[in-house]
């Protein structure tokens, strides 16, 4: 057995599958999940000392790629004056002001340690501003693992509460209502049904968990209009999308106000940072100015806020964003011609510097239509990638992330690897 064998063995005799978050365990592909040791820029290393061009960036996180110097130094420099106090702080403010700045339709914001304490804390004050229960959430979109949206859609249009983990009480996902996504149809025929009774809609504006699907400009732009009718709380999901599809997130690029927005992911930098914001009188809801209570032992840690700002200062520098752009879309366009050489059934599509890979000939709209992806395909492809040094995601319902420090070489590499890989699968 190698070192990843022997890490995974005696994992799983203490941690439940021997992971600490699902997909982590190779299920859906199978093999053995390689153990991670260290990463630098576009690389990481595993246990065994194979090195990988890495396109997971923990989920999205490592947009300036891994261990940069700069975000290293502020949080040894935050680390040296104390790991966590309980108590408010300047840098608190300064990384509060900064993505009010950068997000517009963020007038205050709390931060918390994690996606799923945003959008949980989003649900509850779009429940605790309207006065109402009901929320919808859309088919392939994931939202973290709090009890209210831990829901999938069955069959059929309006499919109510069927909770998609064990452990969850229908009681509570009653409350939610699923609907495809991009469906205008259904969105209107749910608002028509539930006059006055819908608290929130929450939505992954770009999806990146089911690999990546685009929400169409008309399906954003009857959402708001429906939401604002019937004062209901439009929640954007940008705990993946933030910073990372662009600068301002998706919304910048619908031209969407959304009334409030959860982020998470780039704006720690690769440490627990994420945040819940937007209108004011939302967020006053918040104890201890209102009756919705939301707390964190942690939120707002200075060693993770240091690495944050520094992360959010360096993504605003000159061309960041055309730069990874550029590169995401050389991925793509290198990918697709070289599956296209092969013969094979294979399309892309990114959005700055996020993109997905489908194992079929039509972009996807919906779960739905993803789920006509070839699952085998894909899981050949993972497995031949990862043989010659190339880490995706491990699993086809996953987006993939570019960051800056993966060079127009590294992608041509990367493309040169994957011809041969298209061509073992085929
Ligand atoms: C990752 C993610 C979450 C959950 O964030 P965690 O930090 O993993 O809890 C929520 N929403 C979206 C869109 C995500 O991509």
């Amino acid at each position: 057995m190698n070192h990843n064998e022997i890490l995974f063995e005696r994992a799983k005799q203490i941690i439940p599958a021997g992971v600490n978050s699902p997909v982590r365990a190779f299920g859906s592909v199978g093999g053995t999940p390689r153990f991670i040791k260290k990463a630098n820029g576009a690389f990481v290393w595993d246990e065994n000392n194979t090195r990988y061009i890495d396109y997971v960036g923990s989920w999205g996180t490592g947009i300036v790629g891994h261990a940069h110097p700069e975000v290293v130094e502020a949080v040894r420099e935050a680390a040296l004056n104390g790991l966590s106090f309980g108590a408010p702080t300047e840098a608190e403010i300064i990384i509060a002001e900064e993505i009010a700045k950068i997000v517009p339709s963020v007038k205050r914001l709390r931060l918390v340690s994690s996606g799923t304490e945003a959008t949980m804390t989003a649900i509850r004050l779009a429940r605790g501003y309207t006065q109402r229960n009901k929320i919808i959430k859309f088919e392939g979109c994931y939202h973290g693992h709090s009890d209210s949206l831990l829901v999938k859609a069955g069959s059929g249009l309006l499919t109510f509460g069927n909770p998609s983990s064990a452990g969850v009480p229908s009681d509570i996902t009653q409350h939610t209502i699923v609907l495809p996504y991009n469906d205008i149809n259904a969105l209107e025929q749910a608002f028509d049904e539930y006059p006055e009774q819908i608290a929130g809609v929450i939505l992954e504006p770009i999806a990146g968990n089911m690999n990546l699907v685009r929400a169409s400009n008309e399906f954003v732009q009857t959402l708001r209009q429906i939401t604002e009718q019937h004062g209901t709380v439009l929640i954007y999901d940008e705990v993946m999308t933030g910073f990372r599809v662009a600068l301002g997130g998706a919304q910048s690029l619908h031209g969407i106000i959304p009334d409030m927005t959860t982020m998470g992911k780039v704006i720690g930098g690769g440490m627990p940072v994420a945040a819940v914001g937007g209108k004011k009188e939302i967020m006053d809801c918040i104890s201890p100015l209102g009756g919705v209570y939301q707390a964190g032992t942690l939120s707002g840690n200075p060693v993770a806020v240091a690495a944050g700002l520094k992360t959010l200062e360096i993504i605003q520098r000159p061309n960041f964003y055309e730069n990874l752009s550029a590169r995401t879309s050389q991925l793509v366009q290198g990918l697709s011609q070289a599956a296209q050489q092969a013969g094979l059934a294979f399309c892309a599509d990114s959005v700055g510097g996020m993109f997905g890979l489908y194992f079929m000939n039509t972009l996807p709209k919906t779960y739905a239509d993803m789920s006509a992806s070839d699952a085998t395909r894909f899981k050949a492809f993972f497995h031949a990638m990862l043989d010659k040094g190339v880490a995706f995601a491990p699993s086809g319902f996953e987006a993939g992330f570019v960051s800056a420090a993966h060079t127009f070489e590294l992608i041509d590499e990367t493309i040169e690897l994957a011809k041969q890989a298209f061509s073992i699968i085929k």
